[in-house]
């Protein structure tokens, strides 16, 4: 296993961390959690609402099981937000750790994680999913959630604090300067970097780096022959391995993966355990990445000129996925368009009657017309 430089709680932070917020059962928890520690892989990220079912059955009391009899080994981390898990502080939701503001509901929470995970402290807690500026001043407030989690820390119920959530790097920067930050978790894969000024910032300040959707929700996780083809020079062996070694090549950051099953937590953790590169060559591997996907023919280019459609068609969604499965032939783009066009009125390909209407507004010429009839029958032929 590859290791960041960061220690939590005296253990050393691998560059694969555990999130714990895919499980499909209490018995796939612990067989996860089990195949990572063998392999040093310790830090486990949960939350109060992670597969929540009812108060006995969640990914706290789930996690809280598997690591019984070994959680001193493991790095244990919980967390609750000030907002309702989007941009508004919304409703108090306690069984969820939602909308959590004062100092007396953060205590409580506390004490349900504890309860949950069945230890009487954790290594690190999080203000969970801050994800726009006015989340993380609420919890500045007097009598607020770091009032009470301070006073947490100080009775010792755990070593580190830290925030997570979607904000851009100038707020990633912000949390930096409060000054009492130690952890940040943040999205960060190959196909989005915008976060990479203020991640680079938080570790060059002694902050730690988690990055939470490596694998761009699971769109990279399977193989892609164009790519292992295109890369082979470099070692690359599939799509999930490129973006998992991508983001742990940056220094300082751990991959935070959702994991589903033993057998991926062990393909997660062999792929870790492979060198890494250099920053430069990541970056210089992430650009050809790019340029396979904008060398296809008939690259979209997401700008969306072309919209409204006549038949209210998401264009550039539909044609974002086309790049994809053209260029790495992803049976994940397929599989989503296939998801998409059941579940999305707009992703119905078929509806398009060759009205030509977005074809005079593509500055990229595209064929639109004739490009959906294509995903039709390359794409949707399982629909
Ligand atoms: S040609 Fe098809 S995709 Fe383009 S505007 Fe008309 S219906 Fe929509
Ligand atoms: S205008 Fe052309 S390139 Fe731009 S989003 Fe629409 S189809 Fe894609």
């Amino acid at each position: 296993m590859n290791f960041t430089r960061f220690e939590l709680a005296g253990k050393p932070l691998a560059s694969l961390s555990i999130g714990c917020m895919r499980y499909p059962s209490r018995e796939a928890a612990a067989e996860v959690i089990a195949a990572c520690a063998e392999q040093e892989v310790l830090y486990l990220d949960t939350s109060p609402m992670y597969c929540y079912r009812s108060e006995e059955e969640n990914t706290e009391t789930w996690t809280g099981a598997a690591i019984a009899g070994y959680r001193d080994k493991m790095i244990v981390s919980a967390k609750c937000a000030t907002g309702n898990g989007g941009n508004q502080v919304g409703e108090y939701d306690p069984a969820r750790g939602f909308s959590i503001t004062t100092a007396d509901q953060v205590r409580r929470q506390i004490d349900q994680s504890l309860r949950r995970l069945q230890v009487d402290r954790f290594d690190c807690y999080q203000l969970w999913a801050a994800h726009v500026p006015e989340l993380f001043d609420e919890a500045l407030k007097p009598g607020g959630w770091l009032e009470g989690v301070m006073k947490a820390k100080d009775e010792g119920l755990f070593d580190h604090l830290g925030v997570t959530g979607h904000a851009d790097s100038a707020e990633i920067k912000r949390w930096v300067d409060s000054g009492w930050v130690e952890m940040i978790t943040v999205p960060f894969h190959i196909m989005d970097t915008s976060r990479l000024e203020g991640m680079r910032y938080a570790r060059d300040h002694g902050v730690a780096v988690v990055a939470m959707n490596p694998l761009a929700g699971g769109f990279l996780g399977s193989a892609s022959e164009g790519l292992a083809r295109e890369m082979a020079d470099a070692g690359v062996t599939s799509a999930a391995d490129l973006a998992l070694r991508y983001v742990a090549s940056i220094e300082g950051v751990s991959a935070l993966s959702g994991m589903t099953s033993a057998a991926e937590a062990r393909a997660n953790c062999d792929t870790l355990s492979r060198p890494l590169w250099s920053e430069e060559q990541a970056e210089a591997l992430r650009l050809r990445f790019e340029a396979m996907i904008q060398g296809a023919e008939y690259v979209c280019t997401g700008c969306r000129y072309c919209l409204p459609c006549a038949e209210e068609l998401d264009i550039p969604g539909i044609l974002r996925l086309r790049n994809y499965n053209v260029v790495l032939q992803l049976e994940s783009a397929q599989r989503e368009f296939r998801h998409k066009y059941r579940h999305d009125e707009h992703f119905r390909a078929d509806k398009c009657t060759e009205c030509g209407l977005c074809e005079g507004r593509c500055p990229n010429q595209l064929p639109v017309s004739r490009l959906m009839a294509e995903v039709m029958a390359t794409m949707g032929e399982t629909v």
